[in-house]
């Protein structure tokens, strides 16, 4: 499995349709202060399901739309598009090449895409759970955030494994599922006391 493409359209200082094409091995984006660097790494986070605008070093989640320059009103909405070589299968889906995307409107809306077929943001969520870029992804290591995992509490590190290893999605379905138990052992009870009065 490895990244192919990149489209950012509207997203950040990327006004115009942009694409970047990676082949296989490393890949640097060079630049100078404030050319859209981190803005390439933000769009491959976000596509991927980010939720969170701090994150992707905003304030609210409008803010990855592109806001307008001097010369350019602002637009109406963002657009991300990630084209992942799947011929190794890595990812649970029979195509060869897999395509997701994102939009995000001013108003607020938003749209997810597997393929070009609408779809929800935990389809894609679910998709990239088990190839290592999942939701609280450490596959982008950010500036400062080595710092940060260095201070972690032993239990944000255990997390940090965890999703690594696959296994948090495991941990988390587990433990709605036991959230779940707890809600009927309480409805048993109650259902008991009512039968009981019935008697
Ligand atoms: P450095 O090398 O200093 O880390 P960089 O190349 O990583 O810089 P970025 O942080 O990716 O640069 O880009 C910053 C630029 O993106 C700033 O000029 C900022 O104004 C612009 N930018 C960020 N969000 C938007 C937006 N919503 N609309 C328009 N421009 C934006």
């Amino acid at each position: 499995m490895h990244l192919k493409t990149l489209t950012l359209r509207g997203f950040k200082s990327f006004a115009s349709a942009t694409t970047l094409n990676f082949e296989p091995g490393v890949t640097c984006v060079v630049g100078p202060n404030g050319s859209g660097k981190s803005n390439v790494v933000d769009a491959l986070a976000w596509v991927m399901g980010e939720q969170g605008a701090k994150s992707l070093r905003g304030g609210k989640m409008e803010d990855v739309i592109f806001a307008g320059t001097s010369g350019r009103p602002p637009l109406g909405r963002a657009e991300v598009a990630l084209t992942i070589d799947n011929t190794d299968g890595a990812l649970p889906i029979e195509y060869t090449e897999v395509t997701i995307s994102r939009t995000l409107f001013r108003n607020g809306g938003s749209e997810y895409a597997i393929n070009g077929q609408g779809c929800r943001l935990l389809d894609i969520q679910d998709l990239l759970s088990d190839s290592g870029l999942g939701r609280e992804m450490h596959v982008i290591v950010g500036q400062g955030q080595l710092d940060a995992v260095l201070r972690a509490t032993p239990e944000e590190r255990r997390g940090f494994i965890e999703e690594a290893a696959g296994v948090l999605k495991h941990r988390k379905r587990k433990e709605k599922a036991l959230r779940k138990l707890d809600a009927m052992q309480a409805n048993l009870v109650r259902l008991g006391d009512l039968t009981s009065e019935i008697r």
